[in-house]
């Protein structure tokens, strides 16, 4: 069992899937998500995956601010994504709502919302910076199961 649940930790680490939610942004950052897919810098053969359903995945990739009505639907995908999870906010809008932090739609940053454990800075982030953020994730994903995986131990 303890074999099972390290090659698990291991798999999470080595393969992240990833869940991209664009919870009110301007679609820069998503682009810039997207480039990341491209053969120039072709994550999936790191063998980070980008997956449709928030309940396959294990790490949570937010753009843009959280708007009025996207704040409840990034607090269900949250819920959705099985435990241990990561968040990961793409630019500086997830951070600070950026230029639409005096919106009156603007229900404010997405840790407002649910926690958020890697911050990727930039207005949008380059694909590389992006890259690096979600390898921090999938380490931050991989000592959290190892922890489970000592405290039911
Ligand atoms: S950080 Fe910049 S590029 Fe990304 S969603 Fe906000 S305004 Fe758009």
């Amino acid at each position: 069992m303890k074999f099972f649940k390290s090659l698990i930790c291991k798999a999470r680490q080595k393969s992240p899937w990833l869940f991209h939610m664009n919870s009110g942004s301007c679609n820069g950052c998503d682009i810039e998500i997207i480039a990341c897919l491209s053969p120039r810098y072709d994550v999936e053969q790191a063998g980070i995956h980008l997956e449709a359903s928030p309940r396959h995945a294990d790490i949570i990739c937010v753009t843009g601010p959280v708007t009025r009505n996207a704040a409840e639907a990034v607090r269900t995908v949250y819920g959705q994504v099985c435990h241990p999870k990561a968040v990961v906010a793409i630019g500086s809008c997830p951070a600070s709502c950026n230029v639409f932090a005096e919106s009156p739609f603007v229900s404010g940053p997405l840790n407002s919302q649910i926690p958020v454990d890697v911050f990727v800075p930039g207005c949008p982030p380059r694909p590389d910076a992006i890259i690096e953020g979600i390898a921090k994730a999938a380490q931050i994903l991989s000592e959290r199961e190892a922890r489970e995986t000592e405290v039911n131990a």
